[in-house]
């Protein structure tokens, strides 16, 4: 390659790629084995040591997404995410957090933080000043996601790495919802990015994957942790990853495409109350948004307006899936009062800003127009139920 930085659809497609030696095939080779000859001290290949030839390939083709020096492959998000955490933080050591998360990263500070002897504070919002509130002391680690799970909210990333080098403190952002083809922390000076590779890197709903990217340094200090705890995936689902993320660039651009003309449709419709979209003029944080994004993602949220049910518009859509996950090439929707937050009490799920008329809407690959006509029918039908009560 001529340039120093490929361009993404070169790097999703040939990053890292494995030589077949023996056949000249045109993809890597798959390496199963568990079991490898002895080479030296430091070299001891093993599965858990995330050093076979397919993980140490992938791994190349993530730094390569990310731009960090080094990345490492985990068997889920989760793996990726407590790994990180806990390899920074010790006994005594406290962590900053942006307020809304994925659910399960909220769940494994709030039920096992403790038993690790490891504090915690949530911000008051995503203001980068709310961030700078909480540090204390013993901070170590900020923590951010941008955007965010369900009301897509835009967190400064350049302004909180900013505020994590004053304190001395390592910096940390789940870009799952982004992808690295809308988004590379690093070049705004974040430290550790973590993705969910279940989510737009298998983008099939058929891959369990986790992924962390950064310095060499950094990715060292994980690894002596990770080797321990055990959270490697199996090189058989390496290689399908690999194979998944050759399509990324395309996916995701398709997916982009589609959900800001499905946000520009839902926000001149009539049934719907609101949008929650980065890419659209309306929402608060469009600028910081077009500062750090490439594309605005497949991800968004609309309230249907008031008195229609929710439920029964799941029910009669017929191409849109009714699904807990995100982000494959499938469209699908969930409505998080009902489900993801359905735990949280009124009040709470108030507070955070999400009405019982919320859906969050994983938008896919299929034809515009077609998911158009799905909703419209949808909408369509419930409002008729409505006039004949
Ligand atoms: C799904 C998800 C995770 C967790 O990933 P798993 O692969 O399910 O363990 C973390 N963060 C975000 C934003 C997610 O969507």
């Amino acid at each position: 390659m001529a340039h120093k930085h490929p361009g993404i659809n070169t790097v999703c497609t040939h990053t890292g790629e494995l030589k077949d030696e023996q056949f000249k095939g045109a993809v890597s080779p798959l390496y199963m084995s568990t079991s490898y000859a002895f080479e030296d001290v430091e070299v001891k290949r093993y599965p858990r040591y995330f050093n076979t030839p397919n993980q140490v390939a992938l791994a190349q083709k993530m730094a390569a997404l990310e731009h960090g020096e080094a990345a490492l492959i985990f068997g889920s998000g989760m793996a990726a995410v407590s790994t990180s955490f806990i390899a920074f933080l010790h006994k005594g050591d406290h962590v900053v957090l942006q307020n809304t998360l994925y659910g399960g990263t909220s769940n494994l500070v709030v039920e096992e933080f403790e038993k690790f002897g490891i504090e915690y504070s949530f911000t008051k919002d995503f203001h980068p000043e709310s961030f700078k509130e909480q540090i204390k002391k013993n901070t170590k680690v900020i923590y951010i996601e941008t955007p965010s799970n369900p009301l897509l909210t835009i967190t400064d990333i350049k302004a909180v790495a900013e505020i994590a080098k004053e304190h001395g403190l390592v910096s940390m952002i789940d870009n799952t919802f982004a992808s690295p083809v809308n988004q590379n922390p690093i070049d705004f000076g974040i430290d550790i990015v973590i993705h969910s590779a279940t989510k737009y890197m298998g983008g099939h709903s058929d891959i369990l994957a986790g992924t962390v990217i950064s310095s060499e340094e950094h990715i060292n200090t994980i690894f002596q942790l990770a080797k321990n705890f055990g959270g490697s995936l199996s090189d058989y689902t390496v290689w399908l990853l690999e194979r998944s993320i050759k399509t990324m660039g395309l996916r995701v651009k398709a997916q982009n495409k589609n959900a800001k003309k499905l946000a520009k449709f839902l926000e001149k419709h009539s049934d719907i109350a609101k949008v929650y979209y980065p890419g659209l003029k309306s929402h608060p944080d469009h600028e910081i948004a077009k500062s750090q994004m490439k594309g605005f993602g497949g991800m968004l949220s609309f309230e249907l307006k008031e008195g229609m049910d929710v439920s029964l518009f799941q029910k009669k859509l017929k191409l849109i899936k009714s699904s807990m996950s995100l982000a494959g090439v499938e469209s699908t929707i969930l409505s998080p009062a009902l489900t993801s937050h359905a735990l949280l009490s009124e009040e709470n799920r108030k507070k955070q800003g999400i009405k019982d008329g919320l859906m969050r809407f994983s938008v896919g690959i299929e034809e515009k127009e077609d998911l158009i006509a799905d909703i419209e029918q949808a909408l369509f039908e419930v409002k008729k139920i409505v006039v004949e009560l």
